[in-house]
């Protein structure tokens, strides 16, 4: 394209809440036939909320919620934040964490008033040999068949209890990949959440496919083999834990509420955190292609 198509459409692009940061991606975007998306903060709002405890014997609610309360508030995941915001809202006093560590992808753990407590995901409890009896399972499955996030929390080798965190989907994200199936490009939502609460999401958006349980180092890698055979991918993502995948991608694209990694790491930004945009930067594209040929 001439300087002045792309100057032009950075323009408009800018006008319109779409911040593309250089030429080559403006003129890439028309080429794109793959978009791969994130799930939490991208496609849902990422302000997740507690929506559900459940105990497993041993610990009360409130000891369980302030062992929570004090693992998270030394994490910045959106889920960890729901937590911190959940024991803020039911006054309960958090607690000075020892050894704290963050498992990217995973969870955290560390100590609390010297006991050792780990809050995670599935594959975080396996790793640190903590059992998952039938009932904690059934429980796992039934909240994440509503969407939602199961986090666990274990004192030691013991599971404890379940806090459920919902996220709701975005007003306009199932209609900008119904936009994206009408263009003929292909969907798929990334997501280091477990498979039954991606599923659900996928139900309610409408994404061709869909791979669950991913760490956030594998994001990069599918974004590389979906590149495979000459197709050209767009990723979307707000996370840390997406930057790498945004810079690997053709176009990365970043939810301007997203963190400063991601934004850096993109080629087009976002400002109304709308996915809608993603289809008007691509619409885009091809405008501006169209006018110079
Ligand atoms: P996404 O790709 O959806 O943005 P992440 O890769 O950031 O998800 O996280 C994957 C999973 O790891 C979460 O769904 C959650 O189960 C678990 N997890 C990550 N961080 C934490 C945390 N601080 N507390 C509890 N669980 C966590
Ligand atoms: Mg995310």
């Amino acid at each position: 394209a001439t300087p002045v198509a792309i100057m032009v459409g950075t323009g408009k692009g800018a006008e319109n809440g779409i911040l593309i940061k250089s030429g080559e991606a403006l003129e890439t975007a028309h080429l794109v036939d793959t978009v791969v998306l994130d799930k939490t903060g991208t496609i849902t709002e990422g302000r997740p909320v507690v929506t559900d405890v459940a105990l497993f014997g041993e610990v009360p609610e409130r000891e369980l919620l302030a062992v929570a309360g004090s693992l998270e508030k030394g994490s910045e995941h959106p889920l960890a934040e729901a937590v911190v915001k959940y024991c803020e809202e039911n006054e309960i006093t958090v607690q000075p964490v020892e050894q704290f560590e963050a498992v990217f992808g995973k969870g955290v753990r560390g100590k609390v008033g010297g006991t050792l407590y780990f809050a995670g995901n599935e594959k975080m409890m396996e790793e640190n040999g903590i059992p998952l009896k039938a009932d904690h399972k059934a429980r796992i499955e039934a909240f994440a068949g509503e969407g939602k996030t199961p986090l666990l929390f274990a004192k030691e080798k013991t599971l404890i209890g379940i806090l459920a965190v919902a996220d709701v989907v975005k007003a306009t994200s199932r209609d900008a990949i119904g936009a994206l199936r009408e263009a003929g490009i292909r969907t798929i939502m990334l997501t280091g959440d477990n498979e039954v609460t991606a599923r659900a999401i996928q139900k309610e958006v409408g994404v061709d496919e869909v791979i669950a349980g991913v760490l956030p180092a594998q994001k990069e890698e599918k974004v590389a083999q979906f590149k495979e055979g000459g197709h050209t991918v767009a990723m979307v993502g707000d996370g840390i834990n997406d930057a790498p995948a945004l810079a690997r991608a053709d176009v990365g694209i970043a939810i301007g509420a997203g963190t400063d990694v991601a934004i850096e790491s993109a080629d087009v930004v976002l400002m109304k955190n709308d996915l809608f945009d993603v289809v008007r930067a691509i619409r885009l594209s091809k405008a501006v292609i169209r006018n110079i040929k």
